[in-house]
């Protein structure tokens, strides 16, 4: 579970204006939340609150039991493997192949190699791109760059997913191929948190969707009729 207590940030001098004022906000697990809201709404700083890459100026943050104010810095690299993230630029290793990024992401937390080779091929599947294995992030597109980037964050099994405009660098199509892609993890259990400007993403999906505006949610509404 996600939880918010009117959280506010505010970067730089106190006195500036917020970028995100007051925020209260409670998640489920294995909820699938849609983030929404003009560029500079305050979507990047209220995730970036979530992975403890910024901290609250004010205001409790609870995950997974939990509490951000008793974190300390050794906690964080556990913290960060509970919570998987995927951004609009790739990041992924040029010079490694699409088997090598994903396993990499398990290298670098201790992961043997007897699991890397069993993980690795499970979860290219899962994002559609078994027999891609040898290639280079450069042979991909942009949707199936994407979709590597998803199989390295959810190798760790992290509990939650946090997308920030993962279809940013997308056209429709790959983009809707990286959203299905999400709802799949979703559906096996993993709570999702996606920020977008496609609009038609957000009215396919059919999920809840919060709405920021000059750091203030502005509204909180379920879609109704998924049916998966
Ligand atoms: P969004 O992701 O919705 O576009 P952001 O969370 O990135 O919005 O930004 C919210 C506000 O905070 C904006 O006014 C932005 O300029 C400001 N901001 C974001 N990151 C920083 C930072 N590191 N330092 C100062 N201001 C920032
Ligand atoms: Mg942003």
């Amino acid at each position: 579970m996600i939880l918010l207590d009117r959280v506010s940030k505010v970067y730089g001098k106190k006195g500036n204006t917020p970028a995100l004022d007051r925020i209260s906000l409670h998640v489920e697990p294995k909820e699938f939340v849609i983030v929404v809201g003009q560029s500079g709404a305050g979507k990047s700083t209220l995730l970036k609150l979530l992975t403890r890459e910024e901290k609250p100026s004010s205001g409790k943050i609870i995950v997974g039991g939990i509490d951000y104010d008793k974190l300390k810095d050794k906690d964080i690299p556990y913290l960060r493997r509970r919570i998987g993230t995927v951004f609009q630029d790739f990041k992924l290793l040029p010079n490694k192949t699409v088997f090598e990024n994903v396993a990499f992401a398990l290298e670098i937390v201790g992961v043997g190699n007897h699991e890397i080779k069993h993980t690795v091929p499970r979860v290219l599947d899962i994002v559609g791109l078994k027999g891609k294995e040898k290639r280079m992030p450069m042979e991909l597109s942009g949707g199936e760059r994407q979709r590597v980037a998803i199989a390295r964050s959810i190798a760790r099994q992290p509990k939650i997913l946090i997308a920030d405009e993962p279809t940013g660098n997308l056209d429709p199509k790959h983009a809707w191929d990286v959203v299905k892609v999400l709802e799949k993890i979703n559906q096996y259990g993993t709570t999702v948190l996606l920020t977008t400007h496609n609009q038609e993403i957000v009215n396919k999906l059919k999920r809840r969707v919060i709405t920021i505006s000059g750091g203030k949610i502005v509204s909180d509404k379920a879609q109704g009729g998924y049916k998966g």
